[in-house]
């Protein structure tokens, strides 16, 4: 049994609680009963990614990587739902999201490729 201590107060009267879920990433919330400490954990770390927009967006990087995966072995939403459910996971986010993501990125490096070939070929 594992014991959890408060860092604010040093009393073990912690509970925790299901936070939000946005696909794969899952957030717990650790809260001190004694003096109201919260923590707030997630599974996993935001990356910055291009948005359509042309800005940044910031993206659970689970979830990115869960999309670019089933990508790379030919599968979409419906494969990575049933392996969820396989394996008593929570639901994939929506892949169209990370899907225009996935695109965007494909396209700033084809851009990229594309440029330096130009300047290769001019000098
Ligand atoms: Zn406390």
């Amino acid at each position: 049994m594992v014991v959890w201590i408060c860092p604010e107060c040093g009393v073990g009267n912690i509970t925790t609680t299901l936070g939000k879920l946005t696909g794969w990433a899952v957030q717990v919330v650790i809260t001190c009963v004694d003096c109201g400490y919260v923590s707030k954990v997630t599974n996993s770390p935001k990356v910055s990614v291009p948005s359509r927009t042309g800005g940044n967006q910031e993206v659970y990087n689970v979830n990115l990587r869960l999309v670019h995966g089933m990508q790379n072995i030919g599968k979409g939403m419906s494969a990575a739902e049933e392996f969820s459910a396989v394996k008593n996971m929570h639901r994939p986010p929506k892949f169209n999201k990370y899907e225009a993501i996935l695109n965007i990125a494909s396209e700033n490096v084809c851009k990229e490729s594309i440029d330096t070939a130009k300047e290769e070929a001019v000098a």
